[in-house]
Formats: C-alpha cells, sequence, structure tokens
C-alpha cells in the first residue's frame, strides 16, 4: 500500500514528493519537524492519532523562533493529517512527519528572506528502540542550550548532534544515549525524555534544564498523577542518580514508554522492568490506542464510521 504526502499543497505519492539539492533547509538545518504518531486498535478497526494538536502547536512555536511563515492554521494543519490519513488507508501503526522548511533553492547562512514551505508524509512505522529493556550509555555529546540552538523547539540543524549521540552510542552496543547538558546536569535522550523512580515519586529534568518539552514526557506525568496517584519533581537530576535511581524510563512518540535496564553498565535497579514503569507503560499503551475514555480528547480517529 502507498504512502502519500501533502506536498506544495497537494496529496500525492510520497515517492513523487521531491525537492531540490538546492534547498536552503539541507544546507543549513533551517528546517523545524515533528514525529506524530497515529496507533492502530485492530478491535475498533480504527487509527487514533495521539495529541496531534500539541505536536503542530509545538511545530508552530518552531516556525516561529526559525522565522518561518507557513499558510496553515493549527486546525488546518489537524485536517490536513486526518485528510493524508485516510489517503493512506493504512491498518497498522504510522508515524507523521510534518516537516515546515526553508524551501528557497538559494544559498546563504540566514533565516529572513526565505521561502517557507510545509509538507507532511506517513510511513507505517512499528518500534523504534526495538528492544523491551534499553541499556543506556551516558553520551560524551553534549545537548545545546539555549543560547546556542534552542533544543525546546524541533530544529532539524539540532538533531545532527543527537545523530552524533545515537550513533556513538549504538556503535558502543548500546540502545540509546542520554545527553547530558552544558552543566552536567541529565538533559535527554537522543529522541526521548527521560524519568528516574526515586523513593515512589517520578523525577526529570526541568523543561528550563535545556530539554525538548515532549508530549509523551507531559502525558506520563499526566497519567502517574490521575491514575497512579504519583507526583513528578521536575528538578535538575546529577549524572550520578541514573546509577542509583530504582527505576529509569525514556519517553517519546517513537519510543513510547521504554524501561531502561541498564547505564554505563550498572544495572538499574535490579535490572528487571520496574514496578511504576511497567504501570505506566500499560496505562499509556491503552490510552494511545484510544482503550480509556477519559482520554478519548487525545486521540483523533482517522476513519469516519
Ligand atoms: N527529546 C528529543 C530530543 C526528541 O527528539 C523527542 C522526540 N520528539 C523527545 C524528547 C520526546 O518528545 P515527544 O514525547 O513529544 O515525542
Amino acid at each position: 500500500m502507498p504512502s502519500y504526502a501533502f506536498f506544495k499543497n497537494e496529496y500525492i505519492p510520497l515517492a513523487e514528493a521531491k525537492i531540490s539539492v538546492m534547498t536552503h533547509a539541507i544546507h543549513y538545518g533551517t528546517a523545524v519537524f515533528e514525529g506524530i504518531r497515529g496507533n492502530w486498535n485492530s478491535q475498533h478497526k480504527q487509527i487514533y492519532i495521539f495529541r496531534q494538536r500539541e505536536h503542530y502547536q509545538r511545530l508552530l512555536n518552531g516556525c516561529k523562533v526559525m522565522r518561518m511563515n507557513i499558510p496553515y492554521s493549527l486546525d488546518e494543519l489537524c485536517r490536513i493529517t486526518v485528510e493524508l490519513a485516510q489517503k493512506c488507508a493504512f491498518e497498522q501503526d504510522i508515524y507523521v512527519r510534518p516537516l515546515a522548511y526553508k524551501c528557497s533553492e538559494a544559498l546563504g547562512v540566514r533565516v529572513h528572506d526565505i521561502a517557507d514551505d510545509l509538507t507532511v508524509f506517513i510511513i507505517p512505522w512499528g518500534r523504534y528502540i526495538d528492544v523491551d529493556k534499553a541499556r543506556c550509555c551516558v553520551s560524551p555529546w553534549q545537548c545545546p542550550t539555549d543560547n546556542s540552538i534552542p533544543p525546546q523547539v524541533k530544529i532539524m540543524g539540532h538533531y545532527a548532534g543527537n545523530a552524533l549521540a545515537k550513533s556513538d552510542a549504538v556503535e558502543k552496543g548500546f540502545d540509546e544515549c542520554i545527553m547530558l547538558n552544558q552543566d552536567g546536569y541529565v538533559a535527554q535522550g537522543s529522541g526521548e525524555n527521560i524519568f528516574l523512580v526515586i523513593d515512589g515519586k517520578l523525577v526529570t529534568p526541568p523543561t528550563w534544564n535545556n530539554i525538548l518539552p515532549g508530549i509523551t514526557r507531559d502525558s506520563a506525568i499526566t497519567l502517574a498523577k490521575n491514575e497512579l496517584g504519583i507526583e513528578t519533581i521536575e528538578r535538575p537530576v546529577d549524572r550520578l542518580e541514573l546509577f542509583l535511581a530504582d527505576e529509569v524510563f525514556l519517553t517519546g512518540t517513537a519510543a513510547h514508554v521504554t524501561p531502561v535496564a541498564e547505564i554505563d553498565h550498572r544495572q538499574v535497579g535490579d535490572g528487571e522492568i520496574g514496578k511504576i514503569t511497567k504501570q505506566l507503560q500499560q496505562i499509556y499503551a491503552d490510552v494511545i490506542r484510544g482503550e480509556n475514555s477519559k482520554y478519548l480528547h487525545w486521540c483523533t480517529p482517522v476513519y469516519q464510521k
């Protein structure tokens, strides 16, 4: 079944959506992207797109930072995504990749006086971190700061650093990296936020610690509070705490809730999936597939019944 793209204001087969080698964005990383999941529910015969408004709001925030004007409102972006998903007609988990980019075929390092465009494509996509329990290392590559490339929005150029960190980890035999910020505190994974469980509470780096304010992070905080009565403390996290926490897990649109079993060759807890992590993983899995009526406002159904 072919994938489709929304490209130059039209729905076309993904294979036909091509840009020029001169495109500004691919030379200077002048683009902003999102990753949104649509989760297939085989009983409901439905795909639920998870929290797309929040993803598109973050995309529009990134556009503001990068001085980009894309001619679509938040509502239009959501409508385009549902229409595109309907056109693709997949009956499996999907991944939506919106990309707002500097589309002029022009060289020169700048963000002003360059035309912008938006493309969105959808592909079928299953697991991202393909293990039940991840083995991680602390990365030698640092997270950029607010005063270099703001990490609070998904600027394309930022991900060159994350790619260096991820490959370093994988080529050393780990599943994912944990990056520190410029002050040496724990920041995030290459595509995930991080949580520690300490004394029955969740602890996670605060949004002012140079992290991406993840939508899964927000979902995990909300679900832990509402469903498990567990509070989350947002505070700087020392590197050493990674080794001593009772449980550690990663959150991200692609990675969902991924337990961490080992960090830098030290077992996390007893090396098994922690109790709170497991509960949260299950609650989250139900919520994103439209199985929990309390959170249906987070789920946009693709197919009309
Ligand atoms: N941090 C980084 C660096 C990411 O790329 C992502 C993935 N978007 C996340 C955290 C998790 O964010 P979200 O839960 O919104 O996908």
